[in-house]
């Protein structure tokens, strides 16, 4: 019988799957040789070594803005807080035309191929009404020109138009209708219970996914993210629900955030930290920042809510620099949300904890096809986090060898 082979490399071994007991295990990840039958992954076996690399499932993109990305060239002043990028990004919005939208989404998307993802959400900016925006069908379009890519949209409507009389009902019949995620904005408007639970039973009533932008702020009175998981809790709603910032955590402290996280565990919800536009947009001041905007990702994993962290906003109104790479964004959340080696216990948050967060079933490496895969020249995890020796790529058949088992 034969099998091809790849030879000496390493797994996360929280990425793997059931794995032998009799492999070498170095700093959380499996070394051996990965057996592959008819295009999958047929098990790992202990090998010669040499100079390993390291292979893992493709990443998850679980946060992005493909309909705002790089529009930054044509901004003038930016520079503010997350009211005024908003006010900016409104303004440019006048330029979004169809071929605008189709150049700058097929931009973004080949970014993220480039960076090894294999599945990205991306929040969509609903305009004037309830009609679906012509953004809408150009990542549809551009998604399908790119068999590679699994894409989900996201619906990105204040929460306050949401609490109104049937609106939420009326946006979640056309996202069923066309495939995609109903999600809100929500921070300190008036209606943001009765907005949330408005979402809630359209989510349950057409069996969407959701997402919400929760919390993303640094200053009093933003308690979403505890409504939230009340309203859950209380409807015994079935998620999956991912809540992308939640920056306001930070003014949360002892006994009410240990309440606060048992909630939001129990009611199940992922938390998405977006370091690259909480850094840039969230504790400004006329100096030097000093609060993080970044959200509590430490304790949220302490209290085992399962944490995704992704790239949110690249070259725009809310984050000038960036590119769609969730391994960056990792890096990014180690340095400034100190999430310290071993690295492998991170690595579901851009993987299979994103997945799951988005409804998707997460990929293992063990039984994996050879195209749900990446592989890096890195030879450790420290390697690979930083990024500094190249993207995650396809495994092409010719690192493969054929050999007789
Ligand atoms: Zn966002």
């Amino acid at each position: 019988m034969a099998a091809d082979v790849l030879r000496d490399v390493l797994v996360p071994e929280v990425l793997f799957g059931a794995a032998p007991a009799d492999l070498p295990r170095e700093d959380g990840c499996l070394r051996g040789d990965l057996m592959i039958e008819d295009g999958r992954v047929a098990g790992m076996r202990r090998g010669e070594t040499g100079t390993p690399r390291v292979v893992m499932p493709a990443l998850v993109e679980a946060h992005c803005h493909l309909d705002k990305c790089h529009t930054i060239h044509r901004m003038q002043g930016i520079g503010g807080n997350l009211r005024e990028a908003i006010e900016a990004q409104v303004e440019d919005k006048a330029l979004w035309t169809e071929d605008d939208l189709r150049a700058r989404i097929g931009r973004g998307m080949d970014e993220a191929i480039a960076a090894g993802c294999g599945l990205l959400r991306t929040h969509v900016d609903w305009l004037e009404g309830l009609d679906l925006p012509p953004a809408w069908h150009v990542i549809a379009e551009a998604a399908g020109d790119r068999p590679g890519l699994k894409v989900d949209r996201s619906a990105l409507i204040g929460v306050d138009i949401l609490a109104e009389p049937g609106a939420a009902d009326r946006v979640a019949r056309d996202i069923a209708a066309t495939g995609g995620t109903l999600g809100a904005f929500v921070l300190d408007h008036d209606g943001r219970e009765a907005g949330m639970r408005a979402v809630l039973e359209a989510g349950a009533t057409y069996g969407l996914t959701l997402d919400f932008h929760m919390d993303e702020g640094l200053e009093d009175g933003l308690d979403g993210l505890g409504l939230l998981a009340e309203l859950m809790i209380g409807m015994g709603y079935q998620g999956p629900v991912l809540c992308g910032h939640c920056c306001s955590l930070m003014n949360v402290e002892g006994d009410a955030l240990d309440r606060l996280l048992e909630k939001v565990a129990q009611a199940g919800i992922f938390v998405a930290a977006l370091p690259t536009t909480n850094l840039y947009l969230q504790g400004r001041g006329a100096g030097t920042p000093d609060r993080r905007g970044l959200t509590r990702l430490r304790e949220l994993d302490a209290a085992g809510v399962p944490i995704v962290v992704a790239s949110d906003n690249v070259a725009d109104a809310f984050c000038p620099t960036g590119f769609h790479d969730p391994m960056g964004a990792l890096n990014l959340a180690v340095l400034t949300g100190h999430l310290d080696p071993p690295f492998a216990r991170w690595l579901p948050s851009v993987t299979t904890n994103a997945a799951r967060a988005l409804g998707r079933a997460p990929v293992l490496v063990n039984g994996a096809a050879v195209g749900d895969l990446r592989i890096s020249a890195a030879r450790d995890l420290p390697g690979l986090v930083s990024g500094r020796l190249g993207p995650l790529a396809t495994v092409a058949a010719a690192e493969m060898e054929h050999r007789s088992i």
